[in-house]
């Protein structure tokens, strides 16, 4: 297109899928890095949460466009209009495919320096979980591939795992307290698997966008602190919640029988946990492909939370839920009762 493929400093960005657990992360730090943040947002009818999430993002000055990414027509005169420079997906793994529309308006547009897809998990090029994980892989694979056939300068983010109690059947682990009453073990609880927080996810993928040594590159987040197993994640909250509890093992067939039930979510969830715990997909390769960066090497001053600061949001969670419970019955006595039942899947 004649342009420099470099995105400049005040590179305007569009993020699609805002209102959702990731995208909610990359919106905030685009909104503080400056430079202009577009969000895509699908529809003017939304639940009262999604209202306050666009409330707030519009608060600190960013533009909402109303429309779907499979309006390639829509999409295209949106980039052009807006002069975007940068567009980050982070729709639903139920969402990857409506991303050809997207990538055909990006390609027609011609404007646009940077492309990150809906990725923000595993290298999908590497891993190979049984279904239904390796159905969602697979579709990431194609949008991986129509980028590049396309010659779409693009990035593509495989930060790990969120920063929570990695349940096997919750796509979003974040929003649920770890455990209070067993801990379930994925066999010997000994295979490592990086655990990193939202903000950071958020932050360092703002960073890697407006950096040319990340053009064309998988970006992989291997911060050495946040390598954990199961029976690391288990201690440290023992020691927040200053009570022991039981351990469970949950042996490889009973994940890959969670898997084999097809239930979408969930048993996407179970394949992916099988392939972290079992097989070990986060750290059975070396990153030794051209394309591949470390997060870290990058960005040697970033700094990432630890678990232990993660359990410790949790930890206020557990006690602000308790003091709601007492209130509501009446015992506000200063006394902590913890009640952690799990959350509903989202
Ligand atoms: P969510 O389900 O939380 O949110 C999805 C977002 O995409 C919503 O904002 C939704 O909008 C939007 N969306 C869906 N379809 C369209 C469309 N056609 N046009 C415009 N917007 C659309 O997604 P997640 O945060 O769970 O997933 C994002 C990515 O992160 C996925 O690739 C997923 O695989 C990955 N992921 C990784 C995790 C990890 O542990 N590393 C954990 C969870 C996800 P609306 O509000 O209108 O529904």
């Amino acid at each position: 297109n004649g342009q420099s493929p470099i995105v400049s400093e005040a590179g305007r960005t569009l993020i699609i899928g805002s209102t959702g657990y990731i995208g909610r992360f990359v919106t905030e730090a685009s909104l503080e890095s400056g430079g202009g943040t577009y969000v895509l947002v699908r529809s003017r009818l939304l639940s009262p949460s999604k209202a306050s999430i666009i409330k707030a993002f519009q608060e600190k000055g960013c533009h909402i466009i109303y429309g779907s990414i499979n309006d390639q027509s829509l999409m295209e005169k949106v980039i052009r209009e807006n002069h975007l420079e940068v567009v980050i997906s982070a729709v639903a793994g139920y969402a990857i495919l409506d991303q050809i529309p997207l990538i055909k308006a990006i390609k027609a547009a011609g404007t646009v320096k940077r492309f990150l897809p809906s990725e923000f998990g595993h290298d999908i090029d590497r891993a190979e979980p049984v279904e239904p994980g390796l159905t969602m892989y697979k579709e990431k694979r194609k949008i991986r591939r129509l980028i590049e056939e396309a010659g779409i300068p693009h990035t593509y983010i495989c930060c790990n795992s969120i920063a929570a109690w990695p349940y096997p059947d919750n796509t979003h682990p974040g929003e649920v307290l770890p455990p209070m009453d067993c801990f379930q073990i994925y066999g010997d609880g000994s295979v490592k698997a990086y655990f990193v927080d939202g903000k950071d996810i958020g932050n360092l993928t703002i960073r890697a966008v407006k950096d040319d040594r990340t053009i064309n590159k998988t970006v992989h987040f291997r911060p050495p602190k946040n390598l954990l197993n199961m029976n690391d994640l288990s201690s440290l909250w023992e020691a927040k919640i200053r009570r022991k509890l039981p351990r469970v093992t949950v042996s490889e067939d009973v994940l890959l029988n969670a898997a084999k039930e097809m239930r979408i979510p969930q048993s996407i969830v179970a394949a992916i946990t099988h392939d972290i715990f079992i097989k070990g997909c986060q750290v059975n390769y070396n990153l030794d492909k051209e394309s591949d960066v470390d997060v870290c090497s990058l960005y040697p001053d970033a700094t990432f939370r630890i678990m232990d600061d993660c359990f410790d949001d949790f930890l206020a969670m557990l006690v602000d839920n308790a003091k709601t419970v007492q209130k509501a019955a009446g015992k506000d006595n200063g006394i902590i009762m913890p009640d952690a039942k799990r959350e509903p899947l989202p």
